[in-house]
């Protein structure tokens, strides 16, 4: 397992690579890796020949009063997880490499974006696709692995890469959880122990929402209003955003059917936190 500082020196080992026939997995992350960064990289590893995780906190995608500075880093012990779980290369740039002084190249996925994260991040995913279509571009991976974790990211790089042609597959992974139900998120390690117990108000809610659909709750309005009861219930808890929506437009829908998605987004004290279930077929 390497780690690879620059967009030439990928370049040539990817060159190699496609001389000698390899199929190539990338998982892109901003490092800080957990079990949930594990799941897509253990899938990369078993489909494809070779596998390229980028662990690269990418400042475009964070807005003015955001975490940049203080988001968690620790490439040592990143690279000891993808190296365990079979990973070639961790892509690991500076971000003076990735973005030149006078790069004004945007990549914007138009209203999808605006919606439930960006509203209160309007920027964001204008930056997300930004970095993911450079990684596309510089890797050239056959497959890319996201999490529906990220739920409105991966409805939106979906969007771009049919859009935009990229000759790319993405494929997507499930949410991967402590045994106490919170989605695991490098943003976890911000929460103080009496947060992290409120953090549970998350997946607790998500869960009773699933069991009234599964009971034949229908109506979206009510199962938004219990979900909102219990997470304003617990100490530390500021709703952004509870939603269920289509998994294709995001918009709000009414009656909860098939292909749907409940959406939250919920701080914690300071920490922001999301998580969701959707019903994709
Ligand atoms: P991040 O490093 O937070 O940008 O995440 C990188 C990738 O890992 C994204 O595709 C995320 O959706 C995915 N991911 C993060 N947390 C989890 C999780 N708990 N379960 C599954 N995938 C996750």
């Amino acid at each position: 397992m390497k780690i690879v500082k620059t967009v030439s020196e990928i370049r040539e080992i990817i060159k190699e690579w496609r001389k000698a026939g390899y199929s190539i997995g990338l998982v892109p992350t901003m490092g800080y890796l957990h079990a949930g960064h594990g799941s897509l990289i253990k899938q990369s590893v078993k489909n494809n020949d070779k596998t390229v995780v980028s662990v690269f906190v990418n400042p475009t995608q964070f807005g003015p009063n955001e975490d940049l500075e203080k988001y968690p880093r620790d490439i040592k012990r990143d690279s000891e997880l993808v190296q365990s779980l079979g990973g070639d290369i961790i892509f690991n740039p500076e971000p003076e490499e990735m973005y030149k002084k006078n790069n004004a190249t945007t990549v914007k996925v138009e209203v999808l974006s605006q919606k439930l994260c960006g509203v209160t991040r309007p920027i964001h995913f204008a930056g997300v696709c930004q970095v993911v279509s450079k990684l596309f571009n510089i890797v050239t991976p056959d497959n890319a692995y996201f999490g529906l974790k990220d739920f409105q990211q991966y409805v939106i790089i979906n969007k771009m890469v049919e859009d935009l042609n990229f000759p790319v597959k993405i494929n997507p992974c499930a949410i991967v959880r402590e045994e106490s139900g919170l989605a695991l998120s490098s943003r976890n390690v911000y929460l103080t122990d009496e947060e992290r117990k409120s953090a549970l108000s998350l997946n607790q809610s998500l869960r009773y929402a699933k069991s009234l659909i599964s009971s034949g709750e229908k109506r979206a309005s009510f199962i938004i209003d219990e979900i909102t009861k219990i997470i304003n219930n617990v100490p530390y808890s500021k709703i952004d955003y509870v939603k269920i929506v289509d998994i294709d437009t995001l918009d709000d829908i009414d009656t909860v059917e098939n292909r749907y998605a409940v959406l939250l987004a919920v701080y914690i004290g300071k920490t922001r936190l999301i998580d969701n279930f959707a019903e994709l077929s």
